[in-house]
């Protein structure tokens, strides 16, 4: 389940986005100023940003330079909406990074459509298959992990971590890698955090004896066996 941000200042426009996201599937948040959707993206990364041109505060053209010149940001999806639907106003957005625009008034049939492509772009193919190792079964698509049948309830950075393991059985991975696969190029996160959610993993697998897939090596970081 992808999770969208929302940039938008209209509150009718926010809303028709949010309501067909949701309606979509999707895991939604909307931020009505560039400085509050700064804030979300600081705070949690989304999947994709659709962002509107004409904010209050700062023009979604600024706010997507800016997130493209961020390693932490720079692979995110946005997709611009625009009212302006000027061939040069539409070269200013693509030249500053964004990878799809939108001109106002458009359909939520063709909002989702073209999110959609986005994500799938966003995330390849390969990436969205199941995994099944020993007793676990993981299914990306649907987010969910099942152990011997039942049904873990894993948070989203727990449920990328396990994710990685069990497409990367049986390798030592140092805390420092997992960061970059898990996390990303998250400059704020201190390897030690890695230890903190290897405790959950386990925590959450433990009651279904599953918590011996994930070996702590001394000196070198960790490994899924099934
Ligand atoms: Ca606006």
């Amino acid at each position: 389940m992808a999770d969208i941000l929302v940039v938008e200042d209209e509150p009718a426009i926010q809303s028709l986005i949010a309501m067909n996201c949701t309606r979509a599937g999707f895991t939604v948040r909307s931020a009505s100023t560039a400085a509050q959707g700064q804030a979300m993206v600081s705070a949690v990364l989304p999947d994709l940003i659709v962002l509107d041109w004409m904010l209050p505060d700062r023009s979604g053209v600024e706010l997507a330079q800016m997130w493209r010149g961020d390693a932490r940001t720079r692979k995110l999806a946005i997709l611009m909406l625009t009212a302006r639907g000027e061939e040069a106003d539409v070269v200013t957005g693509l030249d500053a990074g964004v990878d799809d625009y939108l001109t106002k008034p458009f359909s939520p049939k063709e909002l989702i459509a073209r999110i959609n492509a986005l994500l799938r772009r966003a995330v390849p193919e390969a990436s969205q298959l199941s995994v099944a190792l020993g007793a676990l079964s993981l299914d990306p698509s649907t987010h969910q992990v099942t152990a011997r049948g039942a049904t873990l309830k894993l948070s989203p950075i727990e449920f990328r971590l396990l994710h990685y393991f069990m497409k990367h059985p049986h390798i030592v991975h140092s805390r420092g890698k997992l960061l970059d696969a898990v996390w990303g190029d998250h400059v704020y996160v201190e390897e030690r955090t890695v230890d903190v959610h290897i405790r959950r993993l386990r925590a959450a697998l433990a009651p279904h004896g599953c918590e011996n897939h994930i070996d702590t090596i001394r000196g070198g970081g960790y490994r899924f066996v099934d």
